[in-house]
């Protein structure tokens, strides 16, 4: 292989996390391969570490404290510099985008950003698939102006119907009618199909499983079932607290039978279950007991211009520094080419029962869900 063979340069040295720009620069050729054969086709971008909910599971209350340290303005990426990662991404064969955070939804101006990305041309000529992850508290006021910018469709996250624990769950005071509201408003803007994403964890929030599909079932809603999972270094995971998506399915389908159907594409991360009385169907996410790795085709790209090729790294890769080191978009497009090409991650099907420290070097943690986004 061509590559193989390349000289690799390696940009500042200094930095231990510094991306090697390739000597030899291909023209990216709208498809890379990592070292197990995945295709690079999703990109998540991560617009803000802050958020306005504290989830127990994502960003603990006694860890992102009023003493926390956020990223400073000028560390983040700016609209322009995510543009420009999002072009080289689509050359190499990127289709869909999903903006995340933190709350995306609290990065001013975020439809000058969506508006941007809408723009760009993709060598298929297939508009881009570009969708947004929210806690939906800002939803029902963003919508139109969302839409209106070029998005596509949006997630929203809700992990109970009951407002006391709704409230246990996101440890802030916000009324759950308001997301459902938000929802709603999405779907009648044209923000569909939308998705309704709901963390289970045990002994919270569990309860609300049957709740949640009764209300959603029957909608134009999808809503998918995530068990808890293992990220960052915040939430002391323990695998006590993750309910199996099988266990789920069994206990929806005591009351409203479900059927099993097929993906509709390879790497879709939900399974698909419909209701055999035809009225809609819920989603399963179970990185946990059924890893999804195979077939992982999704980069992320934190708030400040790190690139992950993995959920569950410890390490990113500076894409930034690239950015504004005056790199050219070819020598950009070579150093993700690269980077890509010896990517071998598969966490979630090596997870062991203590893997929450125990597979970590020391001195190493796990990144953040709300840095690297969902
Ligand atoms: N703030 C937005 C939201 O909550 O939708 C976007 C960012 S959030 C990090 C993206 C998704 O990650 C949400 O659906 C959230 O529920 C999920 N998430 C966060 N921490 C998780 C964990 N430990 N296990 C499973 N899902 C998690
Ligand atoms: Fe915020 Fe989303 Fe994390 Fe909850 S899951 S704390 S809403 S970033
Ligand atoms: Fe992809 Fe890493 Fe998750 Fe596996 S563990 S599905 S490689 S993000």
């Amino acid at each position: 292989m061509a590559e193989k063979s390349e000289k690799i340069i390696l940009l500042h040295q200094e930095r231990k996390n510094a991306m090697a720009v390739p000597g030899l620069l291909e023209a990216p050729s709208g498809r890379v391969d990592d070292a197990l054969g995945r295709p690079l086709h999703d990109l998540r971008i991560s617009v803000t570490d802050r958020c306005n909910f504290r989830c127990v599971y994502c960003m603990p209350k006694e860890v992102f404290d009023k003493d926390y340290a956020y990223l400073p303005h000028n560390s983040l990426l700016s609209f322009e510099e995510i543009t420009r990662v999002a072009s080289i991404f689509i050359a190499h064969g990127v289709e869909k985008i999903r903006l995340t955070g933190g709350e995306p939804l609290l990065r001013k101006d975020l439809e000058r950003l969506i508006g941007m990305l809408a723009a760009l041309p993709t060598p298929s000529g297939r508009p881009l698939d570009l969708t947004l992850t929210t806690n939906g508290s800002l939803l029902a006021r963003k919508a139109r102006a969302l839409k209106d910018a070029g998005l596509n469709r949006v997630t929203v996250s809700l992990d109970a119907l009951d407002d006391a624990i709704f409230k246990r769950m996101n440890d802030v005071d916000f009324a759950v009618a308001d997301v459902l509201r938000g929802i709603d408003v999405a779907h009648e803007v044209g923000l569909g199909p939308i998705k309704v994403n709901m963390v289970v964890k045990a002994g919270m929030n569990d309860a609300q499983i049957l709740p949640m599909a009764r209300y959603f079932k029957d909608t134009p809603y999808i809503l998918r079932f995530i068990e808890y999972m293992d990220v960052g270094a915040s939430n002391g995971w323990n695998m006590a607290e993750v309910i199996p998506s099988a266990e789920v399915v069994a206990k929806i389908s005591a009351e409203m039978p479900l059927v099993a159907i097929d993906p509709n594409y390879t790497g879709e991360t939900a399974s698909r279950w419909r209701y055999a009385d035809g009225s809609g169907e819920v989603g399963m996410i179970s990185s946990v007991t059924q890893s999804f790795c195979k077939d992982c085709s999704r980069a992320r790209l934190s708030t400040e211009g790190q690139l992950y090729t993995c959920l569950f790294a410890t390490r990113g890769h500076d894409l930034r520094g690239l950015l504004r080191d005056g790199r050219s978009d070819a020598e950009i497009a070579g150093a993700v080419a690269h980077l890509w090409r010896q990517r071998a991650d598969r966490y979630s099907d090596t997870r062991t029962q203590n893997t929450n420290t125990s597979d970590i070097e020391p001195g190493l943690k796990r990144v953040e869900m709300s840095y690297i986004g969902g």
